[in-house]
């Protein structure tokens, strides 16, 4: 191997997120991202950061991934950094659901772009996506090692007893229902950043990761190894979120169906998109409920106490899983941003040694850093994810192996 760049993709239905990084030192070399694919309103933001300029726009209509691609590509040879370069190493793709059979990242091959097809029916909205995004970077550079490290991943570790529901496990292994849990890049990313904050080795450290961003999971991490997540066999399971239910008696949609006469797709987008935060107060951006909230809002008060209320609720459970705890580390939008979360989430849990310092809380910034009293027995940390960056790292690492 020679290149040291990585080129990430994170492909959507109708979008391409994507980064270049040298991951000599890990430095971003350019960001971007394209919208709105398939419409006539398209628009391509790519941002040159190692060449220091301004943000660039283009709209107009992108066609497809294949397009958005090229787009891309074009952006990057401005700069310099053409796909074309032997400096590139490899692409990096984020792929959603890996199943039980991923539990790596995995360089890809044809026999891998099958079994994530495999995937699709568990996660019809994000494997075709990310396989577009897959298919359109081997056409363009069908030479160079491309590797999907998947959300589901990490969580591969989860003990049996916390990964099955209770339900006939024939049926369950029928249709492979299991609970897999997402956002693990992030969680193996936070959960390793905090035990360096603590001046640890991530085995000798057990945290609880709580990633609160649009979507939001919780995972309890023993020794570096996941031992159980929010998230299940779709990521609708767990915490409130910003559009999501998260957890729920499961009969509220027979109800829905029986007595409220709505059908599956209804409910599926009733749940899915027009729940949560947003659901209960018409809001699902944490800054606009505490808007509200400081002009009196009741709706967008409740809101934000149900969110905290199941927020606390995992924080206690996931103690109780991994019996003791070294860190809670909060990460993502909210998570690194809304520090009245942060305190509400772990009020009155002195009694757990958990404790914000009002002072430490309030400070802003972009490193991790332990906002909990030097005197409490747990360490209350916010740890910003790096997705990309996680990524590029487990396809260089990678790579770097099989060359
Ligand atoms: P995604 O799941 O889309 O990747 P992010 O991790 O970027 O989400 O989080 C987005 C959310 O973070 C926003 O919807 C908003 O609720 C929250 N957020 C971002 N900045 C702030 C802030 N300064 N204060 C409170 N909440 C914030």
């Amino acid at each position: 191997m020679t290149g040291t760049r990585v080129l990430v993709l994170n492909s959507g239905s109708s979008s391409l997120k994507y980064q270049l990084l040298d991951m000599r030192d890990s430095s971003r070399l350019a960001a971007g991202l394209v919208e709105r694919i398939g419409e006539q309103t398209s628009r391509l933001k790519h941002t040159p950061l190692a060449a220091g300029g301004d943000a660039r726009e283009a709209d107009g209509p992108i066609a497809d991934h294949d397009a958005a691609l090229k787009a891309v590509a074009q952006e990057l040879a401005r700069d310099g950094l053409g796909l074309d370069s032997p400096d590139l190493a490899a692409i990096g793709h984020r792929v959603v659901h890996g199943g039980m059979f991923f539990t790596q990242p995995t360089v890809i091959d044809d026999a891998v772009i099958a079994e994530i097809e495999r995937l699709i029916p568990v996660a019809p909205l994000h494997n075709p996506a990310n396989l577009t995004g897959i298919r359109t970077a081997r056409a363009l550079r069908p030479d160079l090692p491309q590797v999907a490290v998947f959300d589901t991943a990490f969580h591969t570790t989860m003990p049996e007893s916390a990964a099955r529901y209770a339900i006939d496990p024939r049926i369950a292994d029928r249709h492979r229902i299991r609970r897999y849990g997402f956002h693990g890049t992030s969680h193996a990313y936070v959960s390793r950043a905090t035990a360096e904050l603590l001046g640890k080795a991530p085995e000798d450290v057990n945290v609880i990761v709580l990633h609160l961003g649009n979507g939001a999971s919780a995972s309890a991490v023993r020794g570096g190894r996941c031992v159980d997540t929010s998230m299940g066999l779709t990521p609708l399971e767990g915490l409130v979120m910003g559009t999501r239910s998260g957890d729920m008696d499961p009969a509220v949609i027979f109800h829905l169906a029986r007595v409220g006469g709505m059908s599956m797709d209804e409910i599926d987008t009733l749940l899915n998109k027009r729940s949560g935060l947003f659901g209960l107060c018409g809001d699902n951006d944490m800054r606009e409920i505490r808007r509200r909230i400081d002009e009196g809002d009741e709706a967008a008060a409740l809101a934000f106490d149900i969110y905290v209320h199941r927020l606390k609720k995992y924080i206690g459970a996931y103690y109780a899983v991994l019996g003791t705890v070294d860190a809670v580390a909060f990460t993502a939008g909210v998570g690194e941003n809304a520090a009245p979360v942060r305190e509400a989430a772990v009020a009155g849990l002195e009694g757990l040694g958990l404790a914000v310092d009002p002072g430490r809380n309030a400070v802003r910034g972009d490193r991790p850093r332990i906002v909990s009293p030097d005197s409490a027995r747990v360490a209350v940390a916010v740890v910003p994810t790096d997705e990309e960056l996680e990524i590029a790292t487990q396809t260089y690492a990678l790579v770097g192996k099989n060359t």
